[in-house]
């Protein structure tokens, strides 16, 4: 697994720790890093280059501040610059046309313009709350046709039958003609796919945008792609004025570096990325985020403020207090640990924030396994007395410890050897902050905050 960019730049500028500025002695070996974690998330050649180009212009004379090093600074640089480029703020759907307001949809077969109709036929439902219809102009696959009535149909939206045998002009004619007399706000046409740019099919995508004349006009893009989603870029915006460009499959492994490329070469917004198979796997592009996945960073940002959102600072630094003290690490204290967890959003949520390379080895059912026990966990600690808690030695070798387990274990509804783990898994947990001493919360937080 390749290391993160931050953590390359670190070891990179151990060697010149010291040094106030970013010379440019020292960007040169940095960006040579920029780079290749640039080409190894997928970015297109002459977009890295133009890219490093313009970091450098940024990145010379930068003060490096406070405590941070070289590496650092240059990471940021590269993370806002990064954002930059992929755009800011938050674009949504344009619709401000005489009704209905049409969006084309165009891009490869397979890229999941389909899919994507019908997401965000929901999401123009939910949260626009707009009438919507879509219709295919697909008529060289049959089946092209029936996917969209069926996603349609989940999406909660109308559908406008087409057929094979007729003219996709004729179709967007017929649909455009009934989308007015029934008031819908909306018509999302879905275009033939095709494998590879071919130029009949462009013609025709082409004549269909003259004709619809739509407000928007979305190029779907495969994140997956990778390099080659700068050629079908190309080939989309030479035939379309594009207005938008949503991203699919960002829940594969890729790192999403298409997201540059395909941004660079057309100019047009970043405006939704596909997060899942399901009708409800679409979200807002955040291209702050997408900048950290692209450097391999996950969204480092997030989750810290996260973490600290969630922690009752208050509480974190009694604890450190009593562990300075001597006076021990109950399971009073361990019960609020876990509190704390539920409280960041639990395990999944915090999970969903680490860069994926991280986080690729756990699978859902092992998120699900995890947040069920610290449940149960949490069950077992409400079960004993305010007494146990405090003193656990009570239950680990208390004379009458094991009618205390067994009394603890009816009212959580578990078996005893349940309980028994809480307190082997306390015990555990109990060394560590004794190893850790000086407040385990405290110096766990402040290892992640950086
Ligand atoms: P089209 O040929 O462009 O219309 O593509 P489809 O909508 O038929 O999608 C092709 C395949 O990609 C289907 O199996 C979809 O379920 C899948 N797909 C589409 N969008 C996403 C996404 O965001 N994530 C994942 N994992 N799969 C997707």
């Amino acid at each position: 697994m390749a290391s993160n960019l931050t953590d390359r730049l670190s070891r990179l500028v151990k060697t010149m720790r010291g040094q106030a500025r970013i010379t440019e002695t020292n960007v040169q070996e940095m960006l040579r890093e920029v780079r290749m974690a640039l080409l190894e998330a997928d970015v297109a050649l002459p977009v890295v280059r133009d890219f490093i180009a313009r970091v450098k212009d940024k990145a010379l004379g930068a003060e490096v501040i406070g405590s941070l090093n070289p590496g650092q600074v240059l990471v940021s640089i590269v993370q806002k610059e990064l954002a930059a480029t992929m755009g800011e703020g938050v674009a949504d759907l344009n619709l401000a046309a005489q009704p209905p307001a049409v969006i084309l949809m165009a891009g490869l077969q397979g890229a999941g313009k389909t899919t994507t109709t019908a997401k965000l036929a929901k999401h123009l439902i939910e949260k626009r709350k707009k009438k919507v219809l879509t219709v295919s102009a697909d008529v060289y696959r049959p089946a092209a046709i029936e996917q969209l009535k069926t996603v349609t149909k989940q999406a909660g939206a109308e559908w406008f039958p087409s057929t094979p045998d007729q003219k996709p002009r004729d179709i967007a004619l017929a649909a455009i003609d009934y989308a007015k007399k029934h008031y819908f706000d909306v018509l999302l046409v879905d275009t033939a796919g095709r494998l590879a740019i071919d130029e009949a099919l462009m013609a025709e995508i082409r004549d269909l945008h003259a004709l619809l004349n739509p407000i928007e006009t979305l190029f779907v893009v495969d994140a997956m792609q990778g390099q080659d989603a700068i050629n079908t870029a190309k080939a989309f915006k030479e035939a379309l004025p594009l207005t938008g460009i949503v991203l699919t499959k960002l829940d594969g492994d890729s790192r999403g570096g298409a997201a540059l490329s395909v941004r660079q070469i057309t100019g047009a917004p970043i405006k939704f990325a596909g997060t899942s198979e399901k009708i409800d796997g679409l979200e807002v592009f955040d291209a702050e985020r997408h900048a950290g996945r692209v450097l391999g960073m996950g969204d480092i940002v997030a989750l810290v403020e996260e973490v600290t959102k969630g922690i009752d600072v208050a509480a974190a630094q009694k604890l450190a207090d009593k562990l300075k003290t001597g006076s021990g690490f109950d399971l009073n204290d361990f019960l609020a640990q876990i509190t704390q967890m539920k409280k960041m959003g639990g395990l999944a949520g915090l999970m969903d924030k680490l860069p994926s390379q991280m986080t690729a080895k756990t699978g859902a059912a092992d998120m699900d396994r995890a947040e069920k026990d610290m449940r149960r966990m949490e069950g077992i600690m409400n079960a004993m007395t305010a007494k146990e808690r405090r003193q656990p030695s009570l239950l680990l070798d208390g004379k009458s410890k094991a009618s205390r387990k067994r009394r603890i274990a009816s009212g959580a509804g578990v078996q005893i050897h349940e309980v028994n783990r809480v307190l082997t898994q306390f015990d555990q947990m109990q060394g560590m902050m004794k190893k850790m001493s000086g407040g385990g919360m405290m110096k766990m937080m402040k290892k992640l905050g950086g």
